[in-house]
């Protein structure tokens, strides 16, 4: 139950000015500038933060490079670092409404799923590879006798880390945690409107004990402070969740420096595809609505794409737009709002523009206006678009917004061609009766996450990552260390 006194008392809390941690100290911009925090749920200045520069990056670089070479976290026993890194988990679970709030007013997100997905899958991810740390063993290679081969697994030194705007600390936290558990220091670069709550954190980490120079936060323009860190010859590993044009980028940038590895986890453009033998279209319309509407949209599994059995198509649609109608799409400190702010007024208008561009196509659009607009705030009613053909835009590019694109099919071999023509492949659901059918279509759609009669919701467990277009590594699970972890052999003669 949350606590609605607290979020009033929080909604208007005044909110510190912003500051880089750099080498474990909060630090203005090298030049003094400033960039506004816009509030998107009323349009306000909440408060400023230093827009990076490239010298701010350098500094942040070097803090992370000399902490990283002199051993102060990875020459750490394990269990040593586990111990910071779970006091860390436990102060931010202690400030957990505090800090969602703060960042609520700074990107919009819905409270309810803030608490949640933000600070409280935060501190769950920190705790998992925390307890890890110490449970990551090397190997003993089967050689023939005479020789002993060793497989040793090292921290791959320093890692840069580019977030987006949307669910910050729980992507910041799915690099972080394994980077920090496995003995490597980070330079973060938050989003431009998703930066408060992952400075907040990083002062925790500190108050941790984490020692200066291992988590650095600078905050600026991608264009700027990201590029400083994809260009740096003394990053080793640049890990990056976002939009498909900024990972290009990044691949240039590190085939133009050091050849840093780099990860990418992008967007999608993905298929919730529903059969006429869906165990129950009355649940599948409610998660399939919340599957594409919570977070207005902004979310990169999103099932932004709805195929459906065209036997069920207009009585599924029907009962889908009155799931909509009955979401509460607005103020998102409101623990009744099913869908909050979208993040910028320049997000909004890219969201507009796919509807207005579907509908002047003469497709059939459910919802899609602006609402809310005297608050000042950022809010859209979601829209439900039919008549879709494969060729639209809407049908093919990521919108990030509460827009949903909806396509009938005949076949199990048509729907399975329409989910994967595509250039993403990050995830996809399947609602069916039949076992055999949700196996083969497991195999069949090309994505990283394939959801049976449900949608969203995999925990730290399983790893997120993309196929195709939709990106190259993965978060989550003991896999993502595979990222922050080198392999060194030892060959020994005996
Ligand atoms: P974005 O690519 O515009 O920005 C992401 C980050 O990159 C920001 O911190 C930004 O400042 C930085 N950046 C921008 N230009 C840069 C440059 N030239 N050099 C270095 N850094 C730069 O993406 P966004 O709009 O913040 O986020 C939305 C995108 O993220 C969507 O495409 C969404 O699907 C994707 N996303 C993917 C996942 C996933 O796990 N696959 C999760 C969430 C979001």
């Amino acid at each position: 139950m949350l606590d609605t006194n607290r979020i009033e008392a929080l909604r208007h809390a005044p909110v510190d000015r912003g500051a880089h941690i750099i080498d474990g100290a909060r630090r203005a911009a090298s030049d003094g500038a400033e960039m506004e925090v816009i509030s998107p749920l009323d349009g306000s200045v909440l408060t400023t933060i230093p827009r990076g520069t490239r010298e701010d990056a350098e500094a942040a670089i070097a803090a992370a490079r000399r902490a990283f070479d002199d051993g102060r976290w990875s020459g750490l026993a394990p269990a040593a670092r586990k111990a910071v890194l779970l006091r860390w988990a436990e102060l931010i679970e202690e400030q957990a409404l505090e800090i969602a709030v703060l960042g609520v007013r700074d990107n919009g997100t819905e409270i309810g799923m803030a608490l949640k997905a933000e600070p409280l899958s935060a501190a769950g991810t920190i705790r998992y590879y925390a307890e890890a740390a110490d449970k990551l063993y090397g190997e003993i290679a089967p050689t023939a006798p005479g020789h002993l081969g060793l497989v040793h697994r090292e921290p791959a030194g320093v890692v840069g880390a580019i977030v987006p705007w949307n669910f910050p600390l729980m992507i910041g936290a799915w690099k972080l945690g394994p980077a920090l558990a496995a003995g490597c220091t980070v330079v973060l670069k938050p989003a431009e409107t998703a930066s408060l709550s992952l400075l907040r954190i990083a002062e925790l980490a500190q108050d941790a004990g984490m020692p200066p120079g291992v988590l650095n936060v600078v905050t600026g323009e991608g264009a700027v402070v990201g590029d400083a860190i994809a260009r740096s010859m003394d990053v080793d590993v640049l890990v990056f969740t976002g939009s498909g044009p900024t990972g290009r980028r990044l691949m240039e940038a590190a085939a133009q420096s050091n050849l840093k590895r780099v990860y990418l986890e992008l967007g999608g453009k993905s298929p919730n595809i529903v059969f006429a033998d869906a165990p129950d279209l009355d649940e599948a319309a409610k998660v399939s609505a919340m599957g594409i509407f919570r977070n207005s949209g902004q979310v990169c599994v999103a099932g932004s794409r709805l195929l459906v059995e065209r036997a069920i198509h207009d009585d599924f649609v029907a009962r889908l737009a009155k799931v909509t109608d009955s979401l509460r799409v607005g103020d998102p400190l409101d623990p009744a709002t099913a869908a909050g702010a979208v993040n910028s007024e320049v997000q909004l208008q890219r969201n507009l523009g796919f509807v207005v561009e579907a509908r002047a196509a003469g497709r059939k659009v459910h919802g899609g206006e602006r609402i809310l607009a005297e608050t000042g705030g950022f809010y859209m009613a979601p829209a439900i678009v039919t008549g879709v053909e494969p060729t639209d835009r809407i049908a093919r590019e990521e919108v990030f917004g509460p827009v949903l694109a909806v396509q009938p099919f005949d076949t199990e071999d048509e729907a399975v061609a329409l989910a994967n023509g595509t250039d993403y492949g990050l995830a996809a659901a399947v609602w069916t009766s039949d076992l055999s059918r949700a196996h083969r279509l497991v195999r069949r759609i090309r994505a990283g996450v394939v959801h049976v009669n449900t949608y969203g919701g995999p925990d730290i467990t399983v790893p997120l990552g993309g196929v195709k277009q939709s990106g190259n590594g993965h978060d989550k699970s003991l896999h993502a260390f595979d990222k922050y972890l080198d392999l060194k052999t030892a060959w020994i003669k005996l």
